[in-house]
């Protein structure tokens, strides 16, 4: 980020997103150091963010990848990840995405209801092959985070229910094109409440002892993602806890002798690298508030109007005094704002804001809705 302060954005466009790749990379660094101690394998959730520079750089430091489209596969394939590396999730997986994901063979489709797996093993058959599947079993774990990122309770669409189990498993002796390698949870995004994973942990444990008790040996356990980050901090604490987090799992995941532990991160990994650039267009000055008017806006960065998400904001350009301002879009919906009543240095046209915190869920989710340009990526790197 000093860098992203210290450049000079004279004539350069706006909005832009920008990549700080060295930050990504110590992130990296952490986050594989700290599972290589325990021997767990991290994939990366493509959905965070599918810049190929990005792409390439988690690749090198031997991430695998877990997609949830046949799109996703094909990228995660063109950026150097193996298949013997990539998991495919995601409730509503089409026939011409298992097909691609057949085709190239990947490690694990992660299934999420018994329609799914019918299907999936009469397409194996065509094609001749046997797929290795995992469970995707909702735990009933309440990730204490926003409703619309919440997805390990039984009212979620996502995962099959334990009480399903029984039928399903029965299922899965009729169907020979399917191979049971292991059990998947993910139980929603941004958990910053460590606890929440303790919970999974018990649930897990529980819910693998029941495999074992109908002398079923998975050789994998995936717990999925979720590990939150700050975007309130996102300066003084750029690296999520990595190491508190695969500690807990240490300490109270059951792993059998010869299990392989698998983890699906996103954010964590990107979020904090990502700063959405963008210029102040106009300040309309009212009586009840001040809106500054960004040349950015839902169309970059949906999370604030989609699940009340905070991003800290920064003026870049000004040190006056501090005014207070809603932050707002060009788009036309009066939900097209970033934050009310954000204390900023007096801001005037012209002057640059960095909406900070934005590597993940935000140039992934932009739309040209009112025909908008897309904003470029810049990538910085020491
Ligand atoms: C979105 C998703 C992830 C990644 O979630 P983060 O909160 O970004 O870590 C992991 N696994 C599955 C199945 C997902 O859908």
């Amino acid at each position: 980020m000093r860098n992203l302060k210290e450049q000079n954005w004279n004539g350069t466009p706006t909005p832009f997103y920008y990549y700080d790749l060295d930050l990504l990379k110590q992130t990296l660094e952490t986050a594989s150091t700290e599972a290589a101690k325990y021997g767990y394998h991290i994939h990366y959730a493509l959905k965070a963010n599918s810049n190929e520079p990005i792409l390439k750089l988690i690749q090198q430091y031997g991430l695998g990848a877990d997609c949830v489209s046949g799109n996703e596969i094909k990228q995660a394939l063109a950026n150097g990840f193996e298949a013997s590396q990539v998991v495919f999730a995601g409730v509503g997986k089409s026939d011409a995405e298992i097909k691609i994901a057949l085709n190239a063979d990947i490690f694990c489709f992660n299934c999420e209801s018994v329609q799914e797996l019918e299907v999936l093993n009469e397409l194996a058959q065509q094609h001749n092959q046997t797929a290795r599947i995992a469970l995707r079993i909702n735990p009933n774990v309440n990730a204490n985070t926003h409703k619309y990122i919440t997805t390990g309770l039984e009212e979620n669409k996502f995962g099959i229910n334990t009480w399903e189990l029984p039928e399903v498993l029965n299922l899965l002796k009729q169907l020979p094109n399917l191979e049971l390698i292991g059990i998947h949870f993910h139980i929603g995004s941004q958990i910053t409440d460590l606890q929440v994973f303790e919970q999974l942990c018990v649930r897990v444990n529980e819910i693998q002892q029941g495999f074992r008790d109908q002398g079923y040996h998975l050789k994998h356990l995936n717990v999925g993602g979720g590990l939150g980050v700050d975007y309130y901090e996102p300066e003084s604490n750029a690296i999520p806890d990595f190491a508190a987090y695969f500690a807990i799992f240490n300490r109270l995941l059951q792993v059998q002798p010869g299990q392989v532990v698998h983890y699906e991160l996103g954010r964590a990994l990107v979020a904090q690298c990502g700063t959405l650039v963008s210029r102040v267009l106009y300040i309309k000055k009212g009586q009840k508030k001040n809106f500054a008017i960004l040349d950015a806006g839902m169309t970059e960065l949906i999370r604030p109007m989609l699940y009340q998400a905070y991003h800290k904001i920064e003026n870049l350009s000004s040190h006056l005094p501090e005014q207070t301002y809603d932050v707002v879009g060009p788009i036309c919906e009066s939900s097209d704002c970033f934050a009310q009543n954000v204390p900023l240095p007096e801001t005037h046209r012209h002057d640059v804001m960095a909406i900070r915190t934005a590597g993940a869920y935000a140039e992934v989710m932009a739309s040209n809705y009112n025909l908008r340009e897309k904003a470029v990526a810049i990538y910085s790197s020491n």
